[in-house]
């Protein structure tokens, strides 16, 4: 699974060029290629990849009805302009906006109901590994789903170091292999989809994808430029 998120980035013509681009990545059927473009261009993009294997997701939602929620968007919004899946807890909103996976639940219930596959971000900061609290810390993020009656085989685990999120320095493959066994064991299922992100390139991929622990990427910065993340999805192909 490789996920383009695109972040607030792409004009309305960028984003729908952008788009073409990616339906005409060549990919094998198994491998599951989406994109998260800002929420007001998903509407026009469902048409793009209409037929197309590429799949369509949202940067965030919330887990409530429709009603008085300024600003928000929910799962059957979501649904209802065509996306497939939905980024949550990404260490920009958990930052900016304090959500934690706790405040998520609710999101990631609705979500599994409704069929939006929910893709959770988990991963420490610079400070909490250098702190050698990295493990527990992406442990406690993972905790609240145990809180709750959930079928965590569909749920899909972005393992994102914050520290390694747009500054060209992807983690290293022993610190993701440990980190993507730390979460499977903690989710306790042996075939967990864990993506990993974090500055994943045409030239980083190669090494990223040779761990068997990781089973595709979420892609930011690479994601708005088309001939990278053709070439990281065919590094994927090719690992
Ligand atoms: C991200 O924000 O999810 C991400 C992985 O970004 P980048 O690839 O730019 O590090």
């Amino acid at each position: 699974m490789i996920l383009g998120n695109w972040k607030m980035n792409t004009w309305r013509n960028e984003a729908i060029s952008l788009a073409k681009a990616v339906v005409q990545i060549p990919r094998e059927d198994t491998t599951i290629v989406g994109i998260c473009p800002p929420a007001i261009w998903l509407d026009v993009l469902s048409d793009v990849v209409a037929g197309s294997s590429t799949l369509l997701g949202g940067q965030d939602c919330i887990g409530d009805s429709f009603g008085p929620h300024t600003g928000c968007l929910n799962v059957s919004l979501l649904k209802n302009v065509g996306a497939q899946f939905v980024i949550l807890g990404h260490s920009e909103r958990r930052a900016r906006f304090g959500e934690t996976t706790e405040s998520l639940v609710p999101a990631i219930i609705r979500s599994l109901e409704e069929g939006l596959i929910p893709v959770l971000c988990v991963g420490e900061t610079l400070e909490q590994r250098e702190a050698c609290v990295a493990e527990k810390t992406v442990a406690n993020q993972l905790r609240p789903l145990f809180d709750v009656s959930l079928d965590l085989s569909e749920l899909v685990i972005a393992y994102e170091p914050v520290w390694a999120i747009g500054t060209g320095r992807s983690a290293k493959r022993c610190d993701i292999d440990y980190m993507h066994q730390t979460i499977r064991s903690t989710l306790d299922i042996d075939d967990a989809l864990i993506l990993y992100g974090g500055s994943v390139s045409p030239e980083s991929a190669k090494d990223v994808f040779g761990s068997p622990e990781v089973s595709g990427a979420l892609v930011g910065g690479a994601s708005i430029d088309e001939k990278k993340f053709a070439a990281i999805v065919a590094a994927w192909e090719s690992r």
